[in-house]
């Protein structure tokens, strides 16, 4: 037996969603890609309140957070960092030869407004990175006043979101927020295996990258928009992963999308309090993810030891991300995983620790 994933990516898949993707493969240009990519687009929309476009890689994330700083900006990036994956952004950012400046939290913190608009107002950007929800942290960064805080000072500046684990799980209002590009794998609160990247991206984010010379090609949104209208992508697309995909936003359209924010903030509530009573939570109380919760271990515990007892009932964590190994844990709750799910692995950690 395999154990059931409470890690923050790949997540838990549901057997009918696996074989989802068992369906026949069709031709790519064939009417009935096109009908399955018009049926999955405005459902997409539809997750994201945005009337604009919103496309479907096949890549990963990374592939994706990648392509979109190499056609955001004609003068200068601010990325902020706040843990391993904005920190990841910011060496794409670089290693691409995209002028760009660094605004750095402590690990556990958020970037804040205030943070933000301290940076904006010393240099010259015109476009921004914030990763959501910072996976390897345990800190949700509050996106909404962010965008509210550069839309009132900076109307320039394009707002870059990686919303890799909180896409699907918590409510990210595309259009009212402002947002020009938001991102997310699909093994994270989509609840799909890996391999397809959703991606919304504003009116504005298109004219910009126009603007960009040498932008790149396979993720480039005019390349994306030349296949559009035909409901097609340029590249062969990840078909078995859309398909499943379409399963799992008709799932996700029936649960209700307000009963899924509902799901996710009441499982995050519970690991919390659990782990206030046994432990400490790693990260500032004021912003903490949805999805998944980053355990200060203050109890020394082994979690490698941990983990491999939970293995033997069915289930695995994370570690700590990185330098927070040991020093931390990471239980994930998003995706299709429930309150059952999460107050039954609890029930055998307090069982395992004789808690
Ligand atoms: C998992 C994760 C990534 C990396 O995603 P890949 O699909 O592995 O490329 C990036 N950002 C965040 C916030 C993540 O949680």
């Amino acid at each position: 037996m395999y154990p059931k994933l409470f890690i923050p990516g790949p997540t838990h898949v549901r057997q009918e969603v696996l074989d989802a993707q068992a369906e026949p493969m069709i031709g790519h240009r064939a009417p009935e890609y096109s009908d399955l990519h018009a049926d999955v687009t405005p459902k997409l929309q539809k997750l994201l309140y945005t009337q604009q476009r919103v496309y479907m890689y096949a890549s990963s994330s990374s592939g994706v957070m990648e392509g979109s700083v190499r056609q955001a900006s004609t003068k200068r990036i601010l990325s902020t960092v706040c843990g391993a994956f904005s920190k990841r952004w910011y060496e794409m950012t670089v290693a691409n030869g995209v002028a760009c400046d660094k605004l750095e939290a402590d690990m556990g913190q958020a970037i804040t407004p205030e943070l933000v608009d301290q940076a904006l107002s010393q240099g010259d950007y015109d476009a921004i990175t914030v990763v959501m929800n910072e996976t390897s942290t345990g800190v949700m960064n509050p996106v909404k006043d962010i965008a509210a805080l550069i839309h009132a000072k900076y109307p320039d500046v394009l707002i870059l979101i990686d919303a890799v684990s909180a896409m699907a799980g918590v409510k990210i209002e595309f259009d009212a927020w402002g947002l020009d590009v938001c991102l997310a794998g699909v093994q994270k609160c989509f609840a799909l295996p890996p391999g397809l990247t959703i991606c919304a991206v504003s009116d504005r984010a298109r004219a910009r990258a126009l603007q960009v010379p040498n932008c790149g090609h396979y993720f480039a949104y005019s390349e994306m928009d030349s296949k559009y209208e035909k409901h097609q992508t340029p590249a062969t697309p990840a078909i078995s992963l859309i398909q499943a995909l379409k399963k799992q936003l008709n799932d996700m359209l029936a649960e209700g999308l307000d009963n899924r924010w509902q799901r996710h903030a009441d499982m995050a509530a519970v690991v919390q309090a659990w782990a206030r009573k046994n432990f400490a939570l790693y990260s500032d109380e004021r912003y903490l993810s949805q999805t998944v919760t980053n355990v200060a271990n203050t109890r020394g515990i082994s979690v490698g030891d941990l983990n491999k007892a939970l293995r033997e009932r069915g289930a695995i964590i994370s570690n700590g991300y990185g330098t927070l190994k040991e020093k931390c844990f990471r239980i994930a709750h998003m995706g299709d995983l429930t309150l059952d799910d999460i107050n039954w692995l609890l029930a055998q950690i307090d069982e395992i620790l004789g808690l």
